[in-house]
């Protein structure tokens, strides 16, 4: 075990704070890497803030994070596919049993024995695994993405989550290329499920709740931008949509947005507010509409997505801080005062 500065939570109404954390020395199919940059999800905030508590409880202190990109400083002897100096991406994910049908299938996203990176029951040290708000993390070589080398670092580390999050459901979805799909929420994921749509040719219509967003969404390419607020403007668009992806972090009215899909049309929830959505039956029925759920993505879908971005020029529209700053950022994320993901400059914890 060796020891690294991290950043914490004492509980859930707590700050996050320097602390100092245990890391694994490397096994031999491990891979250590010195963080560079880390993203701050909406995720982070509800694990902080103990929010899914009924269904992950926060286990105290947590060390968040899963949007993480370094490089790599030590291999262990099995390793492969990695080398002293590579870049590299770690996710939500950093292990899975690797046998179930669902790994097989290449969906540890699915596998009933995943360990989260962090606030999961940690193999190696016991206690539970601590995520990227760190100096260094050691992982499993299978989970380590490798990172194509034209991107703006900042930006690819969101795509660890929110690209792969987004870019998963609009992928098995279907040919979306002429489709019309509406994306729900205009932050971290959103941006990006914009972003991804817009490059398999669909025409993207945005529903946000900000209206100072209107101007910022139809830079980042969409055709059509509604305030949700305004139902005059929402119902231009009743029964059109082919495909509504939902990135929603907060209770919302899930019906209206069923009510703009088309017959067969299907939304998918990416959004996990920490309360249940009412729906009715007929927003479903009418039409034969589908109502469905999507979680990050696995592992080769994750690397397809970064070369994808990679020849694509595809990154997340970051506002980097140092770490100092990321209570003040999640309350800013709360406020939806972001275009549109925060990243942390790791470098910031050597002044810890
Ligand atoms: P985010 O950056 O905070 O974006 C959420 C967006 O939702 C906001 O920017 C805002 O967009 C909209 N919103 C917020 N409060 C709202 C309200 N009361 N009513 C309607 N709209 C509201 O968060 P994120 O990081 O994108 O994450 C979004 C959600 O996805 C979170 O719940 C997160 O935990 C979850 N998530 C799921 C997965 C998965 O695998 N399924 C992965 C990562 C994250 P506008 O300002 O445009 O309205
Ligand atoms: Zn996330």
């Amino acid at each position: 075990m060796y020891n690294a500065t991290a950043y914490s939570a004492a509980s859930a109404t707590s700050p996050l704070a320097p602390t100092t954390i245990a890391r694994r020395e490397p096994t031999e199919r491990d891979v250590q890497i010195e963080i560079l940059y880390c993203g701050i999800c909406h995720s982070d905030v509800h694990h902080v803030r103990d929010e899914w508590k009924d269904t992950m409880p926060t286990v105290y202190p947590i060390v968040p994070g899963h949007e993480i990109v370094g490089r790599v400083t030590k291999v262990g002897s099995a390793v492969s596919q990695y080398k002293t100096g590579d870049l590299v991406g770690v996710g939500c994910l950093v292990d899975s049993d690797l046998s179930c049908s669902a790994c097989q299938d290449d969906l540890e996203q699915l596998c009933p024995n995943q360990t989260l990176t962090f606030n999961a029951p940690d193999k190696h040290l016991g206690g539970v695994t601590y995520g990227g708000y760190s100096e260094s993390i050691v992982v499993d070589e299978h989970f380590v993405l490798r990172l194509p080398d034209t991107l703006d670092l900042a930006g690819v580390a969101p795509l660890l989550c929110a690209g792969i999050t987004t870019y998963s459901p609009i992928r098995r979805w279907g040919d979306i290329t002429g489709k019309k799909v509406g994306v729900v929420g205009l932050g971290g994921l959103g941006h990006m499920g914009v972003k991804f749509a817009k490059a398999f040719g669909a025409d993207v219509v945005v529903f946000t709740t900000s209206p100072g967003k209107k101007d910022a969404a139809r830079a980042l390419g969409a055709d059509d931008v509604v305030v949700s607020r305004n139902a005059d403007e929402m119902e231009k668009h009743a029964g059109s949509l082919d495909f509504i992806l939902d990135t929603v972090s907060a209770p919302h009215d899930i019906n209206v947005y069923l009510n703009l899909l088309r017959h067969d049309g299907n939304l998918t929830l990416v959004g996990a507010g920490e309360k249940p959505l009412e729906v009715s039956p007929f927003s479903l029925l009418f039409g034969r509409r589908t109502l469905s759920g999507s979680i990050i993505g696995g592992i080769a879908e994750t690397q397809e997505m970064l070369d994808f971005c990679g020849t694509h020029n595809i990154t997340a529209d970051v506002e980097v801080i140092p770490i100092q700053k990321v209570n003040a950022a999640y309350e800013r994320m709360l406020k939806s005062d972001v275009k549109y993901r925060f990243s942390i400059d790791m470098a910031s914890l050597k002044s810890e």
